[in-house]
């Protein structure tokens, strides 16, 4: 499987990161490798020293698509999930200064967590869902859908006209404002629709 990203699909967290508004949206890769196995903790890694979370609502593709017209999209997932895109900060600025491609800031082992996966039928509309993340029992990101700069059949659409879309490959649909670094004791949960998806011990 492959995870596909999106970022800078929030305007309050293209604007906390100082970022311009895209044309179009903003695409990029983890590798297989970089899925937190389920119920393991996080270990922050050596190379950096701001590792920030970025919580994210994720679709899963049930079949193989390419050129999938956004009209047809919903027909490509059925499942709904929540994640958090780990992000080695200090890294991807340095890498970003000098226009080299983001991997190692965004692909490193464990930087993908895929929460536990709801059927899409469970809500009344994905254009409306709200979601969070909570540090330490405290909420730092709240998301709603309707935020999003590209809605997720557009998403769908757009990645698969690049990248032929397979069974089980996972859409991070980007993240809101309120980012942050974590540090070592931190524990993470996240909720979509006030539903615990996932939860994460910081090592
Ligand atoms: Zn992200």
């Amino acid at each position: 499987m492959k995870i596909v990203c999106i970022g800078r699909n929030y305007t309050d967290h293209i604007k906390e990161l100082k970022n311009e508004r895209p044309e179009e949206p903003v695409v990029f890769i983890k590798p297989d490798s970089a899925v937190l196995p389920n119920g393991q903790d996080f270990y922050i890694p050596g190379f950096s020293n701001e590792v920030h979370y970025e919580v994210e609502v994720l679709v899963k593709i049930k079949k193989v698509g390419k050129h999938i017209e956004e009209k047809f999209a919903p027909n490509y997932y059925d499942e709904i999930g929540l994640g958090i895109d780990f992000t080695a900060r200090d890294l991807q600025a340095k890498l970003k200064e000098k226009g080299l491609p983001w991997e190692k800031a965004k692909g490193f082992d464990g930087a993908a967590v895929v929460g536990k996966w709801l059927p899409k039928s469970n809500f009344k509309d994905l254009n409306n869902l709200n979601f969070s993340l909570y540090k330490n029992g405290n909420e730092v990101q709240k998301g709603n859908t309707s935020l999003m700069l590209w809605k997720i059949d557009a998403l769908v659409s757009y990645v698969s006209t690049f990248f032929m879309l397979k069974k089980g490959d996972v859409i991070f649909t980007g993240t809101p404002a309120g980012v942050g670094k974590i540090q070592a004791n931190d524990y993470l949960s996240g909720r979509i629709e006030g539903q615990e998806l996932f939860s994460i011990k910081i090592k």
